[in-house]
């Protein structure tokens, strides 16, 4: 018999921008789905009508789509007409509420906020865990009718069967064994009707068919839940693995300090979706794999068995190296259109593509080459006092042969290196570092040969002259 096909899902909800412990998620799915050659599922949790944003879901789409993680079903491609925002559900959770309901499995609960709140407290303070007293749990037929003509507004409490146990596997975390008794009946559904969480996710990773679902691990707490609805529903059971979590350096959870948060940041500063889908990757994944690989390549190398438990920490340096690698590998008409934000206007194209062929292995990010562009297209650049004397100790004879090299010559660096080694016999970094800070304004950078193709030629005499005189 042929393997079932593996269908894994990514199911964010749209309350905020892609967070990268998220998008690690959604990476972690998609190649699992592509390494088996399965299904990648997208699904829209929205139930929560008040913090979700249909902008959020956008931008989601938009940042899922810029790492070239694409979905073979989700709310924008429904092949089969299943609705994959879960605004768009009511009526397939009203189905499993009612037949939890008839089946005995579930009741309404009438108990307020504050007297929930108050047997929370007397358990605790009785040294007991909190767990859901049960007031409601034998309320007869007419009892309810009565306090729903009296206009109160039930919640759904599902009645975890007693004196059982729920197991499973974890691929990661391993095997995971729960008492029944120690787990309160829960709300499903919200007194304004709408599906608690945890369960509009596990009906709908049933009903859509998802063999793994792979999320984070502060989910792994909610899954033996998740189990018992399934199993009183007679739905089939995913495979679960839960991903370590994704913190900063200093093991906080992700944020601006660290650099950057969301795909949104990564991708305004310029970062190379491949390089983010590298560096992702080997967060929490061991691979033996150390170069850049394409995402065709990463679904092949992906396993769910080399992901580890302890917290993966996301360094930026770590990305700039990926970053720096991928850039170097771009296509001349992929660099330039990496690139083309951080040019200034009115360049030709010859003067673009120089300017790029220039400076492109010297810089991790565009606004580098802005930089760039700004010290060889603007004024000469201004030049501190350690420059200063670096220049000066090179004598103004070095700049005034550089500059009448370049009368002679036009921009070309071996003639003004003879010229300025015949007039001062300067060698090594005695020639090179003054020639450098003159020219650029910068001890470091690309090979001074192209550059001198990208300053005008003008301005490259008015650089030099400055210290001749
Ligand atoms: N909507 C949930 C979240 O974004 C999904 C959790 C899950 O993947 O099961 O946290």
């Amino acid at each position: 018999m042929p393997h079932a096909q593996v269908v894994t899902r990514f199911a964010p909800s749209p309350t905020g921008e892609l967070h990268l412990g998220n998008a690690r998620t959604a990476l972690f799915s998609w190649l699992l789905a592509r390494h088996s050659r399965g299904r990648f599922v997208l699904r829209i949790e929205d139930t929560d009508a008040e913090r979700s944003r249909p902008q959020f879901a956008e931008q989601l789409y938009q940042d899922l789509r810029w790492l070239a993680l694409d979905w073979d079903a989700g709310p924008d491609r429904d092949p089969d007409g299943v609705h994959y925002l879960q605004s768009a559900r009511g009526e397939i959770y009203r189905h499993y509420f009612e037949e939890l309901r008839v089946a005995g499995k579930a009741y309404p609960c009438f108990c307020s906020a504050l007297e929930l709140t108050l047997a929370r407290k007397a358990q605790l303070a009785a040294g007991r865990p909190p767990r859901y007293a049960g007031t409601c749990r034998a309320l007869t037929p007419t009892e309810i009718e009565r306090r729903q003509a009296a206009g109160s507004r039930p919640t759904l409490r599902f009645r975890v069967p007693e004196g059982q146990t729920v197991e499973f596997v974890d691929l990661v975390h391993g095997e995971h064994r729960y008492v029944t008794d120690d787990i309160g009946d829960f709300i499903i559904r919200r007194a304004d009707g709408s599906p608690a969480f945890f369960f509009s996710n596990a009906v709908d990773d049933a009903e859509m068919g998802i063999t793994h679902v792979l999320r984070g691990e502060d989910h792994l707490t909610i899954t033996p839940r998740q189990l018992l609805l399934l199993d009183a529903l007679a739905m089939p059971r995913p495979t679960y693995a839960h991903v370590a979590l994704l913190t900063g350096v200093d093991g906080a959870p992700l944020s601006k300090r660290h650099g950057a948060a969301s795909v949104r940041e990564l991708r305004e500063r310029g970062y190379l979706p491949l390089a983010v889908a590298n560096h992702l990757f080997r967060l929490g994944h061991s691979s033996t794999e150390t170069g850049v690989l394409t995402l065709a390549a990463l679904a092949k190398a992906f396993d769910v068995k080399h992901l580890g438990r302890a917290p993966a920490r996301f360094e930026i340096s770590q990305l700039d190296a990926w970053q720096r690698q991928v850039a170097h590998h771009l296509s001349p008409e992929a660099a330039e259109q990496w690139l083309v934000g951080a040019l200034p206007p009115g360049l030709s194209d010859e003067d673009r593509h120089r300017f790029i062929d220039a400076i492109r292995l010297n810089i991790v990010l565009p606004a580098e080459a802005a930089a760039w562009a700004r010290a060889l297209y603007g004024e000469p650049p201004p030049l501190n006092d350690e420059m200063l004397a670096v220049v000066h100790a090179a004598g103004r004879g070095f700049f005034a042969a550089a500059a009448g090299s370049v009368v002679q010559h036009g921009a070309e660096l071996r003639p003004m290196i003879d010229a300025i080694r015949t007039a001062t016999g300067a060698k090594g970094a005695a020639l090179w570092k003054p020639l450098r800070l003159a020219l650029t304004g910068r001890a470091d950078g690309p090979e001074l040969a192209p550059l001198l193709n990208v300053i005008p030629r003008a301005s490259i005499e008015e650089r030099l002259r400055r210290f001749a005189g």
